[in-house]
C-alpha cells in the first residue's frame, strides 16, 4: 500500500522531488520494484550502451560509462555533462530571460515579475538543444546545485542491489 499521490510519483518519474522525499517514497518495497522497473524502462529508450543509474530530469540521467565506468551526468542524446559531482547547469547552455519582452515570449500568461527581482534561467544541452531546467531566482543569485544524490546509499539500502562500479 503506497500513500502517494499519482502527482508525486509523476514528479518521482520526471527528477522533481527532492531527494529526502525520493528516498521516504522508496521505503515501500513495492515502489522499489516499481522504481527498478522504471529504470529498465528508461534504458530502452536510450541508444547508447552506458547504464542509467539514477534519472535527474525527463532527458537527463547519471550514468555509469561503459567506457570507463565513470559516473557521469548525461543527456539522452548522448551528450555527456561533467562528472556527477559536478553541477551539470554550468556545463550547460544558459539563456537567461532578463527583460519583459524575453519573458512574454514564452510567458505570456505569467503576471510579467519585475526583472530587477527575478530572472528567468533556462539550461539547454549544448548537442541536442532540449530544455533540462529552468529557474526563476534574483539576477544575482548563484547557479542552483540541485541535489546530489547519495548514490551508494541509494542502491544498497533502498533498492537493495549491489552498488554500481565506479572508477574515481
Ligand atoms: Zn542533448
Amino acid at each position: 500500500m503506497s500513500t502517494y499521490t499519482k502527482e508525486q510519483v509523476k514528479h518521482l518519474v520526471e527528477g522533481k522531488l527532492d531527494w529526502d522525499t525520493t528516498m521516504r517514497m522508496l521505503s515501500m518495497p513495492k515502489d522499489r520494484e516499481r522504481f527498478t522497473q522504471y529504470l529498465e524502462v528508461l534504458q530502452s529508450k536510450v541508444d547508447w550502451p552506458d547504464r542509467i543509474l539514477l534519472p535527474l530530469g525527463p532527458h537527463l540521467y547519471i550514468v555509469q560509462s561503459a567506457e570507463d565506468q565513470r559516473w557521469i551526468v548525461k543527456c539522452d542524446c548522448g551528450h555527456a555533462f561533467c562528472d556527477h559531482s559536478d553541477n551539470w547547469k554550468l556545463h550547460a547552455n544558459i539563456y537567461v530571460r532578463d527583460t519583459e519582452e524575453a519573458m512574454a515570449e514564452v510567458y505570456p500568461n505569467l503576471m510579467a515579475p519585475d526583472t530587477q527581482w527575478q530572472v528567468y534561467r533556462e539550461y539547454y544541452c549544448p548537442s541536442c538543444g532540449v530544455m533540462h531546467d529552468i529557474e526563476a531566482p534574483t539576477p544575482w543569485y548563484p547557479v542552483i546545485h540541485d541535489f546530489e544524490p547519495d548514490i551508494e546509499t541509494f542502491y544498497e539500502q533502498w533498492l537493495g542491489l549491489p552498488v554500481p562500479a565506479k572508477a574515481a
